[in-house]
């Protein structure tokens, strides 16, 4: 049985007055769950160190937006995989649909990126997802597959060892309408059966995680597909009441 997983997105939000209120409002009633999920806040670079120090004791975990494929050297305003694990990061999300689509990042680019975060010891959280326009054009499985194996085809299934997967359409990201839980279900599965055609036990490990516009009425339904394990929660991760009421519903 895998645990499940939910991971707050913070995105390029908050302040550390900010951050400080929501920490302050989510450690008593996270603590409270039934210890059934991991959940992880991924807040901007700047914020982590001071996030790390407000969660020490608490069951949440502190996890990074990004970082870059290098591990040091002539690369003006990056952050390195071990400078992240050097302030206190477990994990971090890798490939961010708003970074390849906004900020053209490659599935080459990214492919590295997750590499540097195994070898420093993170745990990766690779996103992968199609446009509207190439779900609308029937290419679904053809990006996410695509998009998985950049990964396996350069490091090997191996990488994907206790790794997480997160499925975000990204017509659904910001949008306030998520895919269906059956929708959903079908990518899920797809993408364990690509795992699984190279490694049985690594497909059954992989945690793979929902996101785009969860929600507190939405999470528990998504959650019950026997491929959606958790999810990566963007928009109401910033709303205290709204993550806690995600997380219960993944606590179960
Ligand atoms: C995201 O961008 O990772 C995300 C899931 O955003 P939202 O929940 O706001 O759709």
């Amino acid at each position: 049985m895998r645990r499940r997983f939910v991971a707050a997105n913070w995105k390029m939000n908050g302040s550390r007055a900010r951050n400080r209120q929501l920490l302050d409002a989510l450690k008593p009633p996270l603590r409270s769950l039934g210890g059934r999920v991991d959940i992880v806040v991924c807040p901007s670079h700047l914020h982590l160190g001071e996030t790390v120090s407000a969660l020490a004791g608490s069951p949440v975990r502190p996890g990074a937006q990004d970082l870059f494929g290098l591990e040091n050297g002539a690369m003006t305003g990056e952050i390195s995989a071990s400078m992240l694990v050097d302030c206190g990061a477990e994990f971090v999300i890798v490939g961010h649909s708003e970074r390849r689509g906004r900020l053209g990042e490659t599935d080459a680019a990214v492919a590295a990126k997750f590499a540097a975060a195994r070898a420093a010891g993170l745990v990766p959280i690779l996103c992968v997802g199609e446009t509207r326009a190439e779900r609308d054009a029937g290419n679904t499985e053809a990006v996410v597959l695509r998009q998985l194996d950049a990964v396996t085809g350069e490091h090997g299934i191996e990488a994907m060892d206790g790794a997480v997967i997160a499925y975000e359409p990204v017509w659904a990201i910001g949008s306030g309408t998520a895919a269906t839980p059956e929708q959903a279900q079908a990518v899920h599965a797809l993408l364990r059966a690509r795992l699984r055609e190279q490694s049985g036990a690594i497909a059954d490990g992989a945690r793979i995680l929902y996101g785009g516009s969860i929600s507190a009425a939405n999470a528990r339904e998504l959650f019950a597909q026997p491929d959606i394990d958790g999810g990566l929660v963007g928009g109401a991760s910033l709303k205290a009441e709204e993550f806690t009421a995600i997380c219960a519903g993944a606590d179960s």
